[in-house]
């Protein structure tokens, strides 16, 4: 039996806000008055789509890749973060085809920032700004986002196995 070429991931993650400042989302320093708190820097659209390639590789998770007793991730960027995702990925033989992403947070609104972060997970991905969709939604104020305690996030993606041929061209290796 062929293996199937493609696959899905979803990632999910949330932060809690706190004092620690700037509020970073998709790799792009948003101007508000509160951060994210973390191990890392908290970006957590980023770690919501890192998250789901590493699901679409079936690695685990992203805990399981970045665990966050490590000392040297701590403060880390998530865009280098993402970057080592995209290298894994092709390690392992599979494109980015397409994904999509949703920010679930109260404020601060985010459509001015949106095809900023596109850009700049695409580029740490090596992949086109068109592959990755960013939006946003509130909760209605309800639950720990609508009570602006912190921000979460999900990531679909699509991945496909590269062909022999586009592996071979590109001098990676499939496991
Ligand atoms: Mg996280």
């Amino acid at each position: 039996m062929t293996a199937n070429p493609m696959r899905v991931g979803i990632g999910y993650d949330v932060h809690a806000f706190g004092e620690r400042r700037p509020l970073l989302l998709g790799g792009v320093e948003i101007p508000y008055e509160r951060g994210l708190v973390g191990h890392s820097d908290a970006d957590v659209l980023a770690h919501a789509l890192m998250d789901a390639i590493v699901g679409g590789l079936r690695e685990g998770d992203i805990g399981r890749l970045f665990p966050d007793t490590d000392p040297a991730l701590a403060g880390i960027s998530s865009v280098e973060l993402l970057r080592q995702v995209g290298v894994l990925m092709r390690a392992r033989g599979f494109e980015l085809i397409d994904a999509d992403t949703v920010v679930v947070l109260e404020r601060p609104k985010l459509a001015p920032y949106r095809d900023r972060m596109r850009a700049v997970m695409a580029e740490a991905l090596g992949v086109e700004m068109e592959q990755i969709g960013v939006k946003a939604t509130t909760t209605e104020r309800l639950g720990f986002t609508g009570r602006e305690e912190g921000v979460a996030a999900y990531a679909v993606v699509l991945l496909e196995r590269a062909s022999v041929e586009q592996e071979a061209a590109s001098g990676q290796t499939a496991e």
